[in-house]
């Protein structure tokens, strides 16, 4: 076997196939940075070769052509970029048309390789610094992102999906997203959004309903639905999926009586009573956070201000502990009822004013906080895809607009099918 020459090899390493070829290889210093080198590929074809009309598939020969310019996935630490001359055919019935090259789709100037490496990288990182890495404009990293994942919803398949989860986003202040999404269908599967929408409103869940139906949905399958205890996503869901169980997240549940405690130590803190004010300055954190995650001094404060009388902040925080210990104790719905009945009463029957009102939203949303015991749709997933969302919310900064904010979201929570590299 002779020995292959250098065009030959890049020729192999890119993948080409007749007409396509390497013609010349060449390292050149980089025009912004003298001092580095990059390689240019030049591939082009043998004349009189055939090509595709990209809409019909004709074959004719090139009709003319023209020079364009690709960036490729770097050699070694040089930046690499493919240089060819594209033909356009004239087809009977397209008239006169770019052809494709099979190393990048039409318009982008990455190859494939090299957007699938980026659209990992996006995946892991916030855009800003993913464009400082590659150096690259962030702007046409968004092109990327975009192109990719409106390919991909246009695959989305909602036949098997029988488990619907909602919540909100605040994203700048006022405006809100609603993120649908699908519990796993068994364990060890994943969730992933469905859909992600402006609003959190009745109109957001009629949203969702069209392109759940619209993506093969059935809405009929759907047993179970998951939100929080706002009135409007509960009707509409209860109406947009008659037969399933709707079930008021665990995490909302637990929020609202750590909002309660919240309050309260807020009313203290105001109180005239300066010793007592005193005593709960600075201890936000100690209240709104497990145990678990405090350390020992902070447990250890945390124990002293829960030896103290008369403070309502540890008459509040003693009920969220108890509506907690529900939610970890109670291994049936029978069990959680008469535990969940027992505590609405003992609340609504305190003296402490927020924790008379929580007891009455507790009342009003208990049949679908209880059918959490049913269905055991877990709130760890949930609060999962919080965290990540709160992540998201973080990169976002700079996101110029709420396009941009959905896209990253569908991008690393969608589970979508997006083009995959393998370079080590
Ligand atoms: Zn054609």
């Amino acid at each position: 076997m002779n020995p292959l020459n250098q065009t030959d090899i890049f020729t192999l390493a890119l993948g080409l196939k007749d007409p396509w070829l390497v013609t010349n290889v060449e390292m050149l210093p980089s025009e912004k940075d003298p001092m580095k080198l990059e390689v240019h590929i030049t591939v082009d074809w043998k004349d009189g070769s055939k090509f595709l009309c990209p809409v019909c598939g004709e074959e004719n020969s090139a009709y003319d052509s023209g020079w364009r310019d690709w960036r490729h996935l770097n050699l070694f630490e040089h930046r690499c970029y493919i240089h060819a001359r594209v033909p356009r055919v004239k087809c009977s019935n397209h008239k006169v048309k770019t052809v494709e090259v099979p190393w990048s789709r039409a318009g982008s100037g990455f190859t494939l390789l090299l957007e699938a490496v980026f659209l990992m990288m996006l995946q892991q990182m916030p855009v800003s610094q993913v464009a400082r890495q590659v150096g690259e404009h962030d702007t046409r990293l968004w092109r990327v992102i975009e192109h990719y994942v409106e390919q991909a919803l246009a695959l989305q398949d909602f036949s098997d999906v029988t488990a619907i989860g909602v919540d909100e986003y605040s994203h700048k202040g006022h405006n809100y997203i609603s993120v649908f999404l699908a519990h796993p269908e068994r364990k060890g599967s994943k969730a992933r959004v469905l859909f992600v929408t402006e609003g959190k409103d009745k109109a957001t869940v009629e949203r969702f309903l069209e392109t759940f139906t619209a993506k093969r949905g059935k809405p009929d399958l759907v047993e179970e639905t998951s939100c929080d205890m706002s009135q409007g996503y509960r009707n509409a869901l209860a109406e947009a999926f008659p037969q399933s169980l709707v079930t008021v997240d665990k995490f909302h549940v637990v929020k609202r009586l750590g909002d309660a405690v919240d309050s309260v130590r807020r009313r203290e803190m105001r109180s005239k009573d300066a010793e007592k004010a005193e005593s709960l300055a600075k201890t936000r954190y100690l209240w709104l956070k497990n145990q678990d995650n405090l350390t020992e001094s902070q447990r250890d404060q945390l124990e002293l201000l829960l030896s103290t009388e008369n403070l309502d902040t540890v008459t509040a925080y003693n009920y969220r502990l108890k509506l907690q210990g529900i939610y970890e104790g109670c291994l049936d719905h029978d069990q959680a009822v008469e535990a969940f009945e027992a505590l609405c009463l003992e609340m609504s029957n305190s003296k402490v004013d927020e924790i008379q009102k929580a007891a009455q939203t507790l009342t009003n949303n208990a049949v679908e906080i209880l059918n959490y015991f049913i269905t055991k749709r877990t709130n760890a997933m949930l609060e999962g895809f919080n965290s990540m969302i709160g992540l998201i919310k973080r990169r976002a900064r700079g996101y110029k607009n709420m396009n941009n904010f959905k896209a990253m979201i569908y991008l690393v929570c969608g589970e979508l099918e997006l083009p995959k590299a393998t370079i080590m």
